[in-house]
């Protein structure tokens, strides 16, 4: 199939970027707003947002307040959401989640698809599928959406559109992106899951207005995306934020990635099933049979969880005492469990944050996992705004 024709938005330089950037993630703003907060000329912010207007990408929400001396009367901009649309697919343990979302993230639909089947042919053909199905469901989108935007777990290069490494889909080196550009015509971008809501995070949630913030995931595994002075780190190699496997026990209970004691062996969901199996020979414990064994009050089951805060906690202040975030927000699956452990992850972060790294403010924040969905199609729009798949499309 054809790629369709990409969008025309008027990005040129890097500056016209970082205004519509700006615009996108803080507005309705005021042009002079937006020159305080990039530093940029006010002449260099009019030149990008007359463009930016005459392409339909922002709007003008009329004057505002009493005018200013002489001047023109202060107009906020915002960004048109209905301008362009962008699909999202993420794939989750045992089902594809894909939507529709509009250029400020808002969900327009969303669909479902079991996985059936973890062979690349196969997903490529439901991810391909689904985006179809969102298609019909959301006609609006016609004609107005020229990007996918896919997560996935696991070692990911956003640039090559490649999924180098990914433990639970069994890939290695699969070139996901260009087998969806093929397979659905939309220019496709790829990056890992948890960097994905990580993104989501910075430009249209908890992290709106920091420069340096992380996320952290617990559930089935635990996982980190990181934000440094504006910028999402990656890694040299695809790895970055893998909090996951710190080792906090050079003598602790064996990792799935073979090392010893990382925080996910101690307090992933299924490491904490096994401990508790193993401790109470219940062979058959569930996620919620623990949660409820430690909530009647069993000693084993809640020593089980009490570790596993103190393991996250340790994880988290490791976090703060590297790159000295002015929040982290924890979400993911494992807050079913969180009043279990929530308060040996503040005690152990506060114990173990090196001086002002302590600051740093920590916030629960439970996200549907639709959300992860969503942060695949952010993806897509972070990637029309600063791309980084030029290399792969130039090859
Ligand atoms: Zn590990």
């Amino acid at each position: 199939m054809e790629r369709r024709r990409d969008t025309e938005i008027p990005l040129d330089t890097p500056a016209d970027a970082l205004v519509c950037g700006t615009i996108l993630t803080q507005g309705p703003i005021l042009r002079g707003e937006v020159s305080r907060r990039t530093g940029l000329s006010s002449a260099a912010v009019t030149r990008a947002t007359r463009d930016l207007l005459d392409a339909g990408y922002l709007v003008e929400l009329g004057p505002t307040g009493p005018r200013a001396g002489s001047g023109r009367p202060a107009t906020l901009l915002d960004v048109r959401a209905d301008r362009e649309f962008f699909a999202g697919v993420t794939v989750a343990t045992e089902e594809l989640i894909g939507v529709v979302i509009d250029l400020k993230a808002g969900v327009r639909v969303t669909r479902h698809r079991p996985l059936l089947s973890r062979e690349v042919d196969s997903v490529v053909g439901e991810i391909a599928g689904l985006v179809a199905e969102l298609t019909r469901e959301f006609p609006r989108s016609s004609g107005r959406m020229s990007r996918l935007g896919v997560t996935v777990s696991g070692d990911v290069d956003r640039s090559l559109g490649v999924a180098q490494y990914s433990p639970f889909l069994g890939w290695r080196n699969v070139p996901l992106a260009h087998l969806l550009e093929n397979a659905t015509g939309l220019i496709t971008v790829l990056e890992n899951n948890v960097r994905g809501l990580t993104i989501a995070e910075q430009w249209f949630g908890a992290g709106v207005g920091t420069s340096s913030f992380a996320l952290v995931t617990i559930g089935a595994g635990i996982g980190s995306g990181l934000v440094v002075n504006g910028t999402v780190l990656t890694g040299a190699h695809g790895v970055a934020g893998e909090i996951g496997h710190i080792s906090i026990d050079p003598l602790g209970p064996l990792c799935r990635c073979g090392c010893r004691g990382c925080v996910e062996a101690i307090a992933s969901d299924q490491a904490i099933i096994d401990q508790i199996r193993s401790k109470t020979g219940i062979s058959h414990l569930t996620g919620p049979d623990a949660i409820a064994l430690a909530k009647s009050g069993d000693p084993a089951a809640q020593a089980v969880f009490t570790r596993a805060g103190q393991a996250i906690g340790l994880a988290l202040a490791a976090l703060a005492n590297l790159i000295g975030p002015e929040r982290i927000v924890i979400s993911g699956e494992g807050l079913a469990a969180l009043d279990l452990f929530e308060e040996e992850v503040h005690q152990s972060f506060a114990a173990q944050a090196f001086a002002t790294a302590a600051q740093c403010e920590i916030v629960i924040r439970p996200l549907p996992f639709d959300q992860w969905a969503r942060g695949a199609a952010v993806v897509a729009i972070h990637d029309l705004i600063t791309p980084e798949t030029k290399n792969r499309r130039t090859i």
